[in-house]
């Protein structure tokens, strides 16, 4: 049976929560002398309701209470970071001992799985994913032994734009006994289901979303992680017991409201990206244009590092992939507004001409 006190580090087993007024006191103070606080207020207001010289809610519950009535998971299976790469750092620290344990990532992939390692000096195991970019399942269970804590799974991958075949990834959740954490930053400009619904049957599962993408919150820092009650109590303990600043907290609820304009956005973006992708395919000098479930298209072309500095030369900056093992002759080009993927697409057309 999976326990998530087997698998974090000895030493945070016994480490007790941080002492925040929230973990001693619980209702309405008349007056609030607790934390060594301003109590004459703070120079920065309108802000605010809360008033910018009191410390934020450490657990974030009515942003986490928002984002249940969204997303349908209880907030008490709920982490909010400082951005999902806060997460994927903690997760690192709570589960892996340096120069014992180690990640597995499945290249090409979100480069923050293998950096948050790298940071706490943890090695990782590098499992290059087959040719349609699908985890190459040998060689991960060869790879995997009793010191492998965590895989890192994207879906839609980060740069590829595939998502992971969801059998693969419930085949690596069953036969794997560490944690899998599936990163889902794109999950809205994808035709995947999420896989929250498997939270309830697979306990070593940890989803990770965003604010940064479909939502269009990257500046505020915004990532969510839903998982078991116990992974998440983890979490708490070790993260800074004030993560998310106050006007994060109120920025993100006020972002929460805007379902529609977001939904409308989404719908854009993937209407966008169809439209590119098929433009871009038509280009003598393109290669090939990789299906993309994400709000990008990876692209691979006869000559990238021409093309890359053609377009820095009119001021159109892409991301360039030619150095990344997998994706080799290939930009990733972010789609954008109609009139930016117009511009994008006019200009390519006089390449090399
Ligand atoms: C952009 C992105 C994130 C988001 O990270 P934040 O820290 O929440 O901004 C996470 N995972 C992947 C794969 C991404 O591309």
């Amino acid at each position: 049976m999976f326990d998530i006190h087997n698998l974090i580090r000895p030493h945070l087993r016994d480490l007790g929560p941080s002492a925040t007024i929230q973990e001693t006191f619980r209702g309405h103070a008349t007056i609030l002398l607790y934390a060594a606080e301003n109590s004459f207020g703070s120079p920065v207001t309108g802000v605010s309701e809360k008033g910018m010289n009191r410390y934020p809610d450490p657990l974030q519950w009515k942003l986490k209470e928002k984002i249940s009535r969204i997303k349908g998971v209880p907030p008490m299976n709920m982490f909010i970071g400082n951005g999902s790469d806060e997460v994927i750092d903690l997760l690192v620290r709570a589960c892996c001992t340096p120069g014992t344990d180690h990640v597995l990532v499945m290249p090409p992939t979100y480069g923050t799985f293998e950096r948050a390692a790298a940071v706490n000096g943890v090695d990782v195991r590098k499992v290059p994913s087959l040719p349609d970019f699908q985890p190459d399942m040998d060689a991960v269970a060869e790879a995997i032994d009793e010191h492998t804590k965590i895989i890192f799974i994207c879906s839609p991958n980060n740069p590829t734009g595939n998502t992971i075949d969801a059998e693969v990834v419930e085949s690596i959740l069953v036969n794997f006994n560490g944690l899998v954490v599936l990163d889902e930053a794109f999950i809205n400009y994808s035709r995947q289901k999420t896989a929250i619904g498997l939270l309830r049957d697979f306990p070593n599962l940890v989803v990770l979303q965003t604010l940064s993408k479909a939502w269009g919150m990257a500046g505020l820092r915004v990532g969510m992680a839903f998982a078991s009650e116990d992974i998440i109590n983890v979490l708490n303990k070790i993260k800074q017991p004030y993560n998310v600043s106050e006007t994060t907290q109120e920025l993100a609820l006020q972002a929460l409201e805007q379902v529609e304009q977001i939904n409308g956005w989404i719908k854009q973006t993937v209407a966008e990206r169809e439209n590119l992708a098929q433009n871009l395919a038509a280009l003598p000098f393109v290669e090939k244009v990789f299906p993309s479930e994400a709000n990008f298209v990876l692209v691979r072309f006869a000559d990238a590092t021409a093309v890359y500095k053609f377009l820095l030369g009119k001021g159109i900056v892409v991301s360039d992939r030619t150095a990344t093992p997998g994706c080799e002759g290939c930009l990733r080009i972010t789609v954008g507004t109609p009139e930016e993927n117009k511009i994008v697409l006019q200009t390519l057309s006089k390449f090399g001409a």
